[in-house]
């Protein structure tokens, strides 16, 4: 009995695990989840080379969506490429290249489509692919951790299955060793 006391005592005064996350909770802005194909890899300086967000695979028109409830804080061209920002108050989250009829200031709840993805500006040419970024100020960080991700396993950059899932009237996924290297960062 006093072992078993003691060994209540123990358990008892043990110290409380770790609170869960406090980061917000959001969704994956492709449906089904998509693929990873490339993932964050935060620059060591504000010009470093590096990857400011993830890339994931996609066919040329699918709905992209809100990751978070927000505001539509930005929706245009930046570098060439379409891209919109949701504005979530303390964070915000960027999606390109899409392309939307919606504009600043339109609410959009979690899910919402808010534009559709297209090839010019893909990070990931030929293929289709969403960059998918989320910022605290200036400060990148990895938006996998709004959909529970961590460090993701990556596929075999040969080795991505066609996408069977989507709109099917795109279905070119093609070679891509050789022009993996051109991709381009921002
Ligand atoms: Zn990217």
């Amino acid at each position: 009995m006093l072992l078993t006391t003691g060994l209540l005592t123990t358990l008892l005064t043990l110290p409380a695990p770790p609170a869960p996350s406090p980061d917000p909770v959001g969704v994956w802005p492709l449906r089904p989840q998509p693929q990873v194909v490339a993932a964050y890899d935060p620059p060591e300086s504000a010009y470093g080379a590096g990857h400011r967000g993830v890339d994931l695979a996609g066919v040329a028109g699918q709905p992209v969506r809100a990751a978070m409830p927000g505001t539509i804080g930005f929706a245009g061209m930046i570098a060439g490429r379409p891209v919109v920002v949701v504005d979530h108050g303390d964070t915000r989250t960027t999606y390109e290249p899409v392309t939307t009829e919606l504009s600043r200031g339109s609410e959009v709840a979690a899910g919402d489509p808010i534009g559709a993805l297209t090839l010019p500006g893909s990070h990931c040419l030929p293929r289709v692919c969403l960059h998918w970024g989320w910022l605290r100020g200036d400060d990148y960080l990895d938006p996998l951790l709004l959909v529970g991700g961590g460090p993701v396993r990556l596929l075999p950059l040969d080795g991505l299955p066609p996408i069977t899932a989507g709109p099917p009237s795109v279905a070119s996924w093609q070679p891509l060793a050789e022009t993996w290297a051109a991709r381009r960062w921002w």
